[in-house]
């Protein structure tokens, strides 16, 4: 799940300063899951809003980051969006910005900081165990993430300021190589390297296009 922090309300308020019209947009996808762009929280900023905004518009689209499905389903507000001031998008980053693209003529601000693609271990608390560098190596490193889960990202640790298995940049923790020796030692790893692979950053890529069904396993038994 992508995770987003709601910014304080002077801040949105900051942003839409000098704008008469507003038009909220939520995400009922990962937003609202953080409660930060679901249906109660866009009624609840609109509020807010409402004593310095005229609120034009207060809706919650499925999946804020898919351009089609979005398009879609504000088919029948474009004219009330397109005639609004301001549109506040109450997503991630990538929501704020295909509201962006859909509507291009129109001041688009974010009500939200996005900070990862969290792991959610219960309700409200998740962990980044992944910053999808787009070439997993989690095969050397027994399921332990030291890309993501080292705040250095070192991948061929500990690093010397590693003390008594704990971590030097947050003590409290863990060293991540730790946790995969200590996890190494209790299985019986195979085909594990010495050195991590590094990370190539030529793999992080920012347009991906999925292979037809099943074309990748056609073109190996060729
Ligand atoms: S190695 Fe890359 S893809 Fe695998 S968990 Fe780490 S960041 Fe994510
Ligand atoms: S102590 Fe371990 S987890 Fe912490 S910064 Fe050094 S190598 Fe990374």
């Amino acid at each position: 799940m992508i995770v987003t922090t709601l910014k304080d309300i002077e801040t949105i308020k900051a942003f839409l300063k000098g704008y008469g019209s507003i038009a909220i947009i939520g995400c009922g996808a990962c937003a609202a899951a953080c409660q930060t762009g679901g249906k109660d929280d866009v009624m609840r900023i609109a509020n807010i809003l409402s004593t310095d905004f005229n609120i034009t518009v207060k809706t919650v689209v499925d999946e804020a980051c898919h351009h089609l499905l979005t398009r879609k389903q504000l088919r029948d507000l474009k004219d009330a969006i397109n005639n609004s001031d301001c549109l506040l998008a109450m997503t991630c980053g990538a929501g704020v910005q295909c509201l962006a693209e859909l509507f291009p003529d129109k001041k688009t601000v974010p009500s939200s900081d996005t900070h990862i693609l969290g792991n959610v271990l219960r309700v409200g608390q998740f962990k980044n165990y992944c910053s999808m560098c787009g070439e997993c190596t989690l095969d050397q490193t027994e399921g332990f993430c030291t890309k993501t889960r080292c705040p250095k990202s070192h991948v061929n640790g500990p690093c010397g300021g590693m003390h008594d298995g704990k971590c030097e940049v947050f003590p409290d923790k863990d060293c991540v190589f730790i946790s995969i020796y200590n996890k190494r030692k209790t299985n019986s790893s195979k085909n594990v390297s010495k050195d991590i692979k590094g990370r190539d950053f030529s793999k992080k890529i920012d347009e991906l296009e999925l292979p037809r069904k099943n074309e990748h396993l056609r073109k190996k038994n060729n």
